[in-house]
């Protein structure tokens, strides 16, 4: 049986006790971006946010790119969230390989060299990763001008949030 198979028969017993109130339309004021890995996945919890306080967007590494742009428009522009929060995360596994040497790896193993993806958005250093996130986030002209943008640091060692600032001095991630 695989993990899906269990999944799915765990779906069909918890169902029966779902609390409906869950189905409720949301009214989020606050999107989050932060990285598919698992140890962020209570993330709200530990921002003491229950489910429908935010919207959250999902991908390897936090990336700001066109999808999570698209997503952002939506939540912003039509589902009216009021503030932009980054969340990247220690021992993060985007900094575990450079783009080169993870192209090379899968052109050697299946002897493809396709157009897409165009990046793979490693990167070395989380501060300035964040940093380039909020840029990239706070520049784009359909990105409300009156939201805040503002970046920080898991520590999935202890739990704790770091706010990365604009400027590189003040910063230690
Ligand atoms: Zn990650």
């Amino acid at each position: 049986m695989t993990v899906i198979d269990s999944a799915v028969e765990a779906n069909a017993v918890r169902a029966k006790t779902y609390d409906k109130s869950l189905g409720q339309p949301p009214a989020p004021k606050l999107v989050i971006v932060t990285c598919m890995d698992p140890r962020l996945t209570g993330i709200l919890q530990m921002l003491g946010l229950g489910t429908g306080d935010a919207d959250v967007i999902r991908n390897a590494g936090s990336v700001i790119n066109e999808d999570s742009i698209r997503s952002l428009l939506v939540s912003t522009r039509v589902l009216g969230t009021k503030e932009i929060m980054i969340i990247n995360h220690t021992d993060c596994g985007m900094q575990t390989f450079t783009d080169r040497d993870l192209e090379q790896k899968l052109e050697n193993i299946t002897g493809e060299s396709p157009v897409a993806p165009a990046r793979f958005y490693s990167f070395r250093d989380l501060a300035a990763n964040t940093r380039e996130q909020i840029r990239r986030v706070k520049s784009h002209p359909w990105i409300p001008k009156d939201i805040p943008v503002r970046g920080f640091v898991y520590d999935v060692s202890t739990g704790s949030l770091r706010e990365v600032t604009a400027t590189a001095a003040t910063v230690a991630a």
